[in-house]
């Protein structure tokens, strides 16, 4: 645990995809993880949002991007985002996994469907 109470760099993610769309079937347009825990969520701009939702059901108001490339953090708190430190591995969701996704459950018309 660091001494910043929003984030514990040793959480590994809790795995490739958004955590709630793959138990309901659901898609995602980017994932973003929560720094204190790990939990793997969708972005706002998905259809059910559900990093905001964990953050605001936990309490844990600190995320990190889990794209490729990006290493930004964001506080729900404060709106502001910052950089943080290096958290657990992996960094983001795997190369071969599409965006949006997952594979298979992404519908044709799914640019009309983004928040
Ligand atoms: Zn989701
Ligand atoms: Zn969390």
């Amino acid at each position: 645990m660091s001494d910043d109470d929003r984030i514990d760099p040793s959480a590994p993610p809790s795995g490739a995809g958004c955590v709630e769309c793959l138990a309901t079937g659901g898609w995602w347009f980017h994932l973003r993880r929560c720094a204190r825990c790990g939990h793997i969520g969708c972005c706002d701009s998905s259809p059910s949002q559900h990093a905001t939702h964990h953050a605001r059901a936990t309490g844990h108001s600190v995320i990190r991007s889990f794209e490729p490339g990006e290493d930004w953090f964001y506080d729900y708190q404060t709106e502001t985002g910052f950089e943080g430190p290096e958290l657990a591995s992996p960094q983001h969701h795997p190369l071969d996994q599409p965006t949006p996704g997952p594979r298979g459950k992404v519908p044709e018309n799914w640019e009309n469907l983004l928040n």
